[in-house]
């Protein structure tokens, strides 16, 4: 039996859905929200929140352990998992009790329980049908492997690995993206001898190159063991650890074996396909307003095709609800999304990198980069690093990149020159205070201008 319609039905509560849930529901419609686990998704409970709870923590193990550098006598007596898990755990769940009561305030049916697309205006969740004038389709992503490896035992995603209570004393970290990058700093922070194997040339592969090489350096300088270019062969496991080896002929043995190779889309078996919604190996395809084609079907978040971050789901959620509402958003440009991969040095960026502006805009491009050494702040922090920008010849910036310690968290200012298409005149005039690490985008503007300030020419 269907119950009486809603104006939106959104399957799964992740960052896209309940972002989705949260503009319907201010702009007037009336919202079902269906989620089997918990509302928040991967995001609050097993994605950005626990892991950047984990990077703080191994920021204070290493502040503990340099101290003597700034002069604060201290011993460093260990990481206790029990307690870094109640911290980690106190975290998520204040933020997920603040998450329900801004649904329930906002008056967002939230239905518990593993939904189903049976019709193009209806979800069956548990024998009951959910219809909306329009559904939202939002049921993210799962951790990946590779064929014939098997996630058991000592071979883990980062699901597993949040739920460790013990810090491996070798790890191994298969990928060397955004997500294997951060386990393998907290690990080493943490006091495990890690080894990455990454099959393409550089760690941070997708990022510009030079910052790349920098994070190279600068994990090299840690003590992170890497290998580039260096396909996975096989893994076996026993009581005292894994034994992995790859295509080179060489094995490496470790505790454990983090499977960070990327994440794929949760759409089989929810009947997608069969109501019509193209499906690209898993993803949804969706038009720029995140439309799918089929009836008033929309879809957000991980399962689309793109950048798999939460804030990229919030956005596509509260486009679609805006759309829904008869409102006319802005499309996303998937380029300005920023990026941030909070390992220790820290990488921001958003926009093109180099070889991207190359490829765009031939040789009419001009780059510079601003070392962290000539930045007062993060002298003080002790951090190397620097802040590249790639501009169009006489035009805008369109390319912001940074690295070194809290690096991240100056790309709110690389957001708004690429999408704001700021000229470097237009940067080189504003004021950036000091001392704070947010100068070295200012002088790297100036740079660019032509006006080098605090740079040897
Ligand atoms: C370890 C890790 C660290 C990360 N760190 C960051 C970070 O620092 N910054 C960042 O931006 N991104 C980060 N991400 C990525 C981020 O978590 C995702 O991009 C984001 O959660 C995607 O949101 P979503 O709404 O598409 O899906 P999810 O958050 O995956 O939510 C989907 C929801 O749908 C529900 N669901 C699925 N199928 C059904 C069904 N049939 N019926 C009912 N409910 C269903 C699930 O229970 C889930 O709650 C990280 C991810 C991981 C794994």
């Amino acid at each position: 039996m269907s119950e009486p319609g809603y104006d939106i039905v959104i399957l799964g509560a992740g960052s896209g859905g309940y972002a989705a849930a949260l503009r319907g529901a201010q702009l007037g419609l009336s919202v079902a929200l269906i989620d089997g686990d918990k509302v928040g998704g991967t995001c609050l409970h097993r994605g950005c929140i626990p892991t950047k709870a984990y990077l703080h923590a191994a920021e204070t193990a290493d502040a503990v352990r340099d101290s003597e550098q700034f002069g604060v006598n201290s011993t460093f007596g260990g990481i206790d998992m029990a307690k870094v898990g109640s911290y980690r755990d106190s975290v998520v769940a204040r933020l997920y009790k603040g998450l329900q009561g801004l649904l329930s305030s906002r008056k967002v049916d939230v239905i518990q329980g593993w939904g189903r697309l049976v019709a193009p205006d209806t979800v069956e969740v548990d024998g009951r049908r959910i219809t909306g004038r329009h559904v939202v389709l939002a049921t993210g992503s799962y951790s990946r492997t590779l064929p014939g490896l098997e996630i058991e035992g000592r071979v883990i995603t980062s699901e597993q690995a949040l739920q460790m209570d013990w810090v491996p004393s070798r790890a191994v970290v298969l990928g060397g993206g955004v997500i294997g990058l951060e386990f393998a700093s907290v690990w080493k922070s943490f006091g495990a001898d890690v080894t990455i194997i990454e099959g393409l040339p550089h760690l941070a592969n997708n990022e510009d190159e030079a910052i790349s090489k920098q994070l190279e350096r600068s994990f090299r300088k840690r003590g992170i063991a890497f290998k580039t270019n260096t396909r996975f062969s096989s893994v076996t496991q026993d009581d005292g650890g894994v034994h992995v080896t790859t295509e080179d002929g060489a094995t490496v043995d470790g505790d454990v074996l983090l499977v960070a190779v990327g994440r794929g889309p949760v759409t089989e078996g929810l009947g997608y396909e069969e109501a019509g919604v193209h499906l690209d190996r898993g993803f949804v395809l969706t038009d720029e307003h995140l439309h799918t084609g089929v009836a008033n079907i929309y879809a957000v978040g991980d399962i689309v095709p793109g950048l798999q971050l939460a804030h990229r789901g919030f956005r596509q959620g509260i486009v679609v609800a805006e759309e829904i509402a008869g409102l006319t958003p802005e499309p996303i440009i998937e380029s300005g999304i920023p990026r941030v991969t909070f390992c220790d040095p820290e990488i921001a960026s958003v926009g093109l990198t180099e070889k991207q502006a190359h490829e765009q805009y031939g040789d009419a491009v001009v780059t510079t980069e601003y070392n962290l050494a000539g930045n007062g702040k993060s002298s003080i922090l002790a951090t190397q690093g620097f802040v590249k920008l790639v501009a169009v010849k006489d035009g805008p910036i369109v390319g912001f990149h940074a690295i070194g310690a809290r690096m991240g968290e100056q790309v709110g200012e690389g957001e708004l020159m690429v999408n704001w298409e700021a000229y470097p005149d237009d940067l080189a005039s504003l004021i950036h205070a000091h001392p704070t690490q947010n100068e070295a985008i200012g002088e790297a503007a100036m740079a660019l201008a032509g006006k080098p300030l605090h740079a040897h020419n």
